[in-house]
């Protein structure tokens, strides 16, 4: 089995190129993103997983149901609510779903492996915890949650620090756990070292099981050369004073990764990272479409 990492946006692509070799996929979402709305629990990384592997995802916004309206958000606008989170009328019926099963006492894990089924997805899609963790993003504007910051704030305000609300009572999920053990190869996806990566590996059961397997353990960089790809990547590294580079991911993931995957481009790096005793490989990481999806998973398996 392969168990990848993932948060949402760019994870996601990796997670696609994966599902389109193997079936015997597990990915353990972050959840720290995830939000009460309009009474509503919603899960934006652990949703992007299920719709694009469920072949609905919104695939030019990179979020959200292909083809949806907004029509329930403008009534609620109309009536004084908020509406700075953009849920779809057909995103819509997975958070009424999903919290009126979390209401009934089942676990988000639960919930999450009864819609994958439901959507006839073979993957499973483990939430790192079912317990209440949260990323809260201290800026100049005061701190708030990390939805609140880069949604409707748009991710201007500056950025002091970023840290884990609840990590102390969270507890990793056991079905994480079983499939980090059976795992024959670990992948973090190129996703957000410090929002999407960082909350899972905070948990500390998973960091452990993880820390014991190094050597199955594979990391693609998010970064290439200085640049994220997309995403606030850079703005939280720098908060949290991680170098903004591959180098700077690998040292962040040091303690836990075997090998790191970079750019061609960033060859010179390798040498850094190889330092820190992480088997450093190069090959192109941007993933512009399916094919670039696949041809990266498939370089993961070999
Ligand atoms: P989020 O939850 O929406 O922020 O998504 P993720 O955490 O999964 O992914 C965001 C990160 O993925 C950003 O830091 C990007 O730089 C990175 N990323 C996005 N697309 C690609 C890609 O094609 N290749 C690589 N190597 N990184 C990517």
């Amino acid at each position: 089995m392969i168990v990848i990492l993932a948060g949402g946006t760019g994870s996601v692509k990796l997670v696609r190129g994966m599902a389109a070799i193997t079936d015997d996929i597990a990915v353990i979402s972050n959840v720290s993103d995830n939000i009460w709305l309009h009474g509503l629990y919603v899960c934006p990384d652990i949703d992007t997983i299920t719709y694009s592997l469920a072949g609905m995802l919104d695939k030019k916004k990179g979020w959200g149901v292909s083809g949806d309206t907004f029509s329930g958000l403008e009534q609620m606008k109309k009536m004084g609510q908020e509406s700075w989170f953009r849920l779809g009328d057909k995103d819509i019926a997975l958070h009424i779903f999903r919290t009126e099963l979390l209401k009934e006492g089942k676990s988000l894990s639960d919930v999450s492996d009864m819609v994958r089924r439901r959507l006839g997805i073979k993957a499973q899609i483990i939430p790192a915890t079912d317990d209440s963790l949260q990323t809260m993003v201290l800026t100049d504007k005061g701190k708030m949650h990390l939805q609140e910051f880069w949604v409707r704030e748009k991710g201007k305000p500056s950025v002091k620090s970023v840290s884990f609300e609840g990590l102390e009572n969270a507890k990793a999920s056991r079905i994480a756990i079983d499939a980090i053990r059976k795992a024959e190869r670990i992948i973090v996806a190129p996703a957000n070292p410090i929002s999407s990566i960082g909350p899972i590996i905070a948990l500390s059961e998973i960091r452990k099981e993880i820390s014991k397997v190094k050597q199955k353990v594979v990391a693609v960089s998010p970064i290439i050369g200085r640049s994220a790809v997309s995403g606030p990547a850079l703005k939280y590294m720098k908060a949290m004073e991680v170098e903004n580079s591959p180098v700077g991911v690998a040292r962040y993931y040091s303690d836990f990764l075997g090998t790191m995957i970079i750019s061609k481009t960033d060859s010179r790096m390798a040498s850094q990272i190889e330092k820190m005793g992480i088997r450093t490989l190069q090959t192109n990481i941007m993933m512009h479409n399916r094919k670039d999806e696949i041809r990266l998973a498939r370089y993961l398996l070999k």
